[in-house]
């Protein structure tokens, strides 16, 4: 099975990823945690360039995908392939969100990008966390070096929130949206409950 976790800056999804992969864990399942942009060599060097090197939007889009095609190549296609459970830190969503809404390529380029590097392929679930803009600036640790998108202002995270709900409804077979404002623990009872649900169907 391919879970990925999705949600603005500050949104809590990191604190949920260990906590989704030991309970998998503990069940006995192979699990194979990743993220995007990265999750292979290649696709860590290209994260580096595409959180930090100022480029043309396009240009980004595209570098997020050639990532995401060595990730599908070299990790989350042979391990689906095994069996195993794949959980990634951001996926294809994360694109038409932040490259899509947030910085407003159309997202039918997105799709065009989509269908040619995952044409058949889409996660089983998606756990998008979703929390009010004022939570997520305040969640954020503000002792570390924000990359060139947390500087970004309030209005590209608004917009970037926005694409992710309309992910979310457009597919609504695949995502759960997740409340993140409340308390860690009425989270991990819905994440309990929904990952116990999405084992049962294997
Ligand atoms: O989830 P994580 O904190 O690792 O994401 C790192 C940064 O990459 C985030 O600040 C996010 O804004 C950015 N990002 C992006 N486009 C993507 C995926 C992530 O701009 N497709």
């Amino acid at each position: 099975k391919f879970i990925t976790f999705e949600g603005i800056d500050g949104a809590g999804k990191s604190t949920h990823l260990a906590y989704v992969a030991d309970l998998l864990r503990s069940a006995g399942r192979q699990v194979v945690l990743t993220r995007e942009p990265g999750g292979t060599p290649l696709g860590e060097k290209l994260r580096e360039l595409i959180l930090h090197e100022p480029m043309h939007i396009e240009t980004e889009a595209l570098l997020v995908f050639a990532a995401r095609r060595e990730h599908l190549a070299q990790l989350i296609g042979p391990a689906l392939a095994r069996g195993d459970w794949v959980i990634s830190d951001r996926f294809t969503d994360a694109t038409f969100a932040y490259q899509g809404g947030g910085r407003g390529l159309p997202f039918e380029r997105l799709e065009m990008l989509e269908n040619w590097v995952h044409p058949h392929l889409q996660p089983d679930l998606t756990l998008l966390f979703d929390v009010p803009l004022e939570v997520a600036r305040a969640r954020l640790d503000a002792a570390r070096e924000p990359d060139r998108f947390e500087r970004e202002r309030a209005d590209f995270f608004a917009a970037t929130r926005a694409a992710y709900l309309r992910r979310a409804h457009d597919f609504p077979e695949r995502f759960r949206l997740i409340d993140s404002s409340r308390p860690i623990g009425a989270i991990q009872n819905e994440l309990r409950a929904v990952i116990d649900d999405l084992a049962g169907q294997a």
